[in-house]
């Protein structure tokens, strides 16, 4: 009883504990008051324990008692009582015992709450971000934050026992194109210039083979200035790994052996693959339109180009001739959604970039519906056959540039995925995608874009295309992807110099800009640089999915606005005067 505090958590008690005198503090999770007899649930991050104050046993803590309020800070002595039979609370690790309290003590009360932590409805956002501390008080969120920590301590437990060495890289750095914005840090000794916060550490880690690490391993964060989208955070957390003397199959080797221990070993979800498959990147595209595909379901794109070039509707037969593409997702048993409902699906594929959409339902006795008269009987039925559509379903046929399709059928496939409940977030489907093209073509630049980064060699067979037709050169890029979202992207890197500075040259930079921005890392690579590769899996995204969590700001304990703010430090905010001249820096009004 020495402790000033506790000689037990909250989660602890049970009925080998009957009998004996403990002391517990927590916060007041719920009162009841039922008269002569004050219950409280008190809660601590380990669990719940149930206090019975009562006026005739303890008059004076049940005085106390009847003072408490919600997330009040409590210290409760008493004596552990053996619940009723019909008292027991199955659903409580706790839940045969109580705790009859002789004394109480408030340690510090709580105002009024802006919400609820005991009932688990949504916040409002600026509520939410503002009381952060309180919102993380619920069991839910501390569930998937200690999961998050499970997943970490495991990682650096597994990459440990492989042989990699966990290095730390700087924060003040210098640019390293992932293809976001930096985040710039004025300094003060020297007057006009910035550090870069780093996207990635990908040029250390790079820097770190060539000095001969061999394995390296952080759990690095990575800030990108990027435009506000939906569920992105300026910084994030990548498990980053970088190794020598390595191929592709032995980065994925690694990557397989621990995703399948992290699902098997830490979550209780069920994986889907195993061994996890190895998808090209243009089948990727074809079959799901995505290179981030959603594995846990079928209804994959289906080409009818073909059929569709025979037809006298002329969209389709120009669109092939043209080169494009006509496909189709087949929707099983929607063939009777409404006008209303399929005018909605038109809508949203005009929204996703397309022109809309053609419509065939097959009705429950075979005929088929179609959204336009110009689409001939026999091509209806030669669809409905290709594509092998049942008596009830609905096939949206989109055809275009072969860029458009993808788009827009792989996110109707994930729409109706979800509409159907397809998408199960017990499940998860990790695979590799590989084979990435090496460039895609930045129309507003006019100028090849990596479609990884700089840093990533192309496949040997490609080296040639380089020269003659970059856009058709295959590189040696790996993502990883699991239920729709991109978790990690690696690649083997260049190292040599000459091949770094054209592919540098490549992405729009000037030999000069080259050397300036990246002159370290090129004269790096003329002393001995080993042939190297790596990848960085987002540890936030995977949290995500290894708890079945949609939303990214759900995984993390400080999350930030959409638009980059801190609502409970109430960040960023102007700097003093002070401050100002010291980093030689005016602000301008716009
Ligand atoms: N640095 C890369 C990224 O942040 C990952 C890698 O290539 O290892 O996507």
């Amino acid at each position: 009883m020495s402790h000033p505090y506790r000689t037990h958590t909250c989660g602890e008690l049970s009925v080998a504990d009957v009998g004996k005198e403990v002391k517990l503090s927590g916060w007041v999770h719920r009162r009841r008051d039922h008269g002569r007899l004050i219950f409280v649930d008190l809660r601590d991050r380990y669990g719940i324990t149930q206090i019975v104050f009562s006026a005739d046993r303890a008059p004076e803590a049940y005085e106390v008692a009847k003072g408490l309020r919600s997330e009040y800070v409590i210290r409760v002595q008493g004596e552990v009582v053996a619940r009723p039979a019909d008292m027991r609370n199955p659903n409580l690790k706790t839940g045969d015992i109580e705790v009859w309290a002789g004394r109480l003590d408030v340690l510090n009360p709580s105002k009024p709450l802006p919400f609820e932590i005991d009932v688990e409805k949504p916040v409002p956002e600026t509520v939410n971000l503002k009381y952060r501390y309180l919102y993380l008080r619920r069991q839910s969120v501390q569930e998937r934050l200690i999961m998050r920590h499970r997943i970490t301590h495991w990682v650096r437990n597994f990459l440990h026992a492989r042989g990699f060495i966990e290095i730390e890289t700087p924060l003040l750095s210098k640019t390293t194109p992932e293809g976001a914005r930096d985040f710039l840090v004025p300094s003060r000794n020297f007057p006009g210039t910035f550090y870069a916060l780093p996207q990635s550490p990908q040029q250390y880690k790079e820097l770190l083979m060539i000095a001969g690490f061999d394995k390296y391993f952080q759990i690095a964060r990575c800030l990108r200035d990027e435009d506000p989208r939906a569920d992105r955070q300026p910084e994030h957390t990548q498990i980053d790994i970088e190794m020598s003397f390595v191929t592709r199959e032995d980065v994925l080797a690694l990557l397989e052996e621990m995703i399948i221990g992290l699902v098997e070993e830490v979550s209780d979800r069920k994986l889907l693959f195993k061994p996890l498959p190895r998808i090209p990147y243009a089948e990727a595209i074809a079959r799901w339109g995505s290179d981030k595909p959603d594995l846990r379901f079928g209804m994959e794109l289906q080409d009818v180009s073909a059929i569709a070039a025979k037809s006298g509707f002329r969209v389709f037969a120009a669109t092939v001739a043209q080169g494009g593409q006509v496909k189709g997702i087949v929707v099983p048993g929607l063939a009777g959604l409404s006008r209303r409902e399929l005018d909605e699906v038109n809508a949203r594929a005009q929204q996703l970039g397309g022109k809309g959409i053609v419509w065939l339902a097959v009705n429950p006795e075979g005929g088929v519906r179609a959204s336009t008269s110009y689409l001939e009987p026999e091509i209806t039925q030669a669809i409905v056959a290709a594509t092998k559509a049942n008596p009830g379903d609905l096939i949206l046929l989109v055809g275009d540039t072969p860029k458009i399709v993808a788009n827009v059928l792989g996110q109707l496939r994930l729409d109706f995925g979800d509409r159907l409940g397809l998408r199960d977030p017990r499940v998860v489907a990790f695979a590799f995608i590989v084979d990435f093209p090496m460039f895609e073509w930045d129309e507003e630049r006019r100028r090849y874009d990596p479609v990884h980064h700089m840093f990533t060699r192309p496949r040997p067979d490609s080296l040639p295309l380089l020269d003659t037709d970059p856009l058709a050169a295959i590189s040696e890029q790996y993502d990883i992807v699991c239920n729709g979202l991109e978790l990690a992207s690696g690649s083997i890197r260049i190292n040599e110099r000459w091949l770094q500075e054209k592919v540098m040259q490549m992405v729009g930079l000037s030999l000069e800009e080259a050397r300036s921005k990246f002159g370290h890392l090129l004269e790096a690579l003329e002393f001995g640089a080993p042939p190297h590769g790596g990848v960085a899996p987002g540890l936030d995204r995977l949290v995500m999915v290894l708890t079945g969590t949609p939303a990214l700001r759900e995984v993390i304990a400080f999350p930030k606005t959409q638009r980059g703010e801190d609502l409970m430090m109430n960040s960023p905010i102007p700097a003093s005067e002070e401050q100002l001249r010291e980093l030689h820096l005016r602000v301008v009004e716009d």
